[in-house]
């Protein structure tokens, strides 16, 4: 039986064991920076690949740097850790690393600074998000995407998932799959928790990092392997809520849904209501690389091997 660990107070323990006090900052005030990234399993060679896990943790970095909170432990650290939770948690399915550097005070008062910070990670067993077959039918959302003068959205920040968390219910409540939010311009930002991406003429279009987006690692992901593999150029530049009706295909990106096509939005059919062609290359070369069943992109996985848990 797996048995998921987490790394919590210096050490790696049970997850049970991993647990806070009502009073911790972050969980008052949502002070907190994190990340999320798969181990997708392997059955022909009994492996876990870890999927683009150092970039996880530089983008981790950033946004921790972006709050002014301290992240003491190294890059190899922290990977390093990371394969120990995996390796001592045992599971043979896909998984999801949740790392987070938070304010852990005891104490009220809302601020960033002088205040103890630690790290966590735990891990869990996940699965599919979206239905990437059906694809997803999209609609705007009527919230619009927090900004880069509110709380800046290229932060993992644990708050922010309110403002994704309006939106995504909003959109399952009337009915949808999933929200496109606007920013406060009204031009396309991304879902409530994927980038999006729109195909139009041959070439990929997703919007800039200045509309607001979280600079999504499947979305690099996705953009290299268009570049290398299809011959196809990506451009990133604002898109508008009507761009998107007439795209010839829409998807999105992201750890949890990976790349799911979108074949509706405020019920309008996209393309012909199916994965289109670039999107199903592009989906392909994909699942192949977050596998580990690509020699050529081998190096975007940590394999770990299943063992017993401790
Ligand atoms: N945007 C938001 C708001 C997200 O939460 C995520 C998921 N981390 C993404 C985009 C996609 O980022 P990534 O591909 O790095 O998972």
């Amino acid at each position: 039986m797996p048995t998921p660990h987490a790394y919590f107070q210096g050490r790696i323990v049970p997850l049970g064991e991993a647990k806070i006090g009502v009073m911790t900052h972050a969980f008052n005030y949502g002070t907190a920076v994190f990340e999320g990234f798969r181990g997708n399993w392997n059955a022909e060679d009994g492996s876990l690949y870890l999927f683009r896990m150092r970039e996880h943790y530089e983008r981790l970095a950033r946004s921790s740097h972006i709050l002014g909170l301290e992240l003491r432990e190294p890059l190899d650290r922290l990977c390093e850790l990371t394969l120990e939770i995996v390796e001592r948690s045992g599971y043979e399915e896909d998984v999801y690393l949740r790392p987070m550097v938070y304010l852990s005070s005891e104490a009220l008062g809302v601020r960033l600074h002088g205040l103890e910070s630690d790290l966590l990670i735990f891990i869990t067993p996940f699965g599919p998000y979206l239905d990437i077959d059906k694809g997803a039918r999209c609609h705007t959302s009527s919230w619009r995407r927090v900004d880069d003068l509110g709380i800046p959205p290229r932060a993992k920040v644990t708050g922010i998932y309110v403002n994704s968390a309006l939106a995504k219910t909003e959109a399952e409540l009337n009915g949808f799959d999933e929200a496109i939010v606007l920013n406060a311009d009204g031009h396309v930002s991304e879902g409530s928790g994927e980038n999006i991406f729109i195909v139009r003429g041959g070439r990929l279009i997703t919007p800039a990092p200045s509309d607001n987006i979280l600079e999504g690692i499947t979305a690099d992901t996705v953009v290299e392997l268009a570049a290398a593999e299809l011959g196809v150029e990506t451009v990133q530049r604002s898109i508008d809520r009507s761009e998107l009706y007439i795209a010839d295909e829409v998807f999105m990106t992201g750890t949890a849904a990976h790349l799911t096509p979108v074949v509706e939005i405020d019920r309008r059919v996209i393309g012909d209501g199916r994965a289109g062609p670039v999107t199903r290359e592009l989906s392909d070369l994909f699942f192949d690389a977050i596998r580990g069943k690509s020699e050529k992109y081998r190096h975007w996985c940590t394999a770990v091997r299943a063992r017993v848990a401790s």
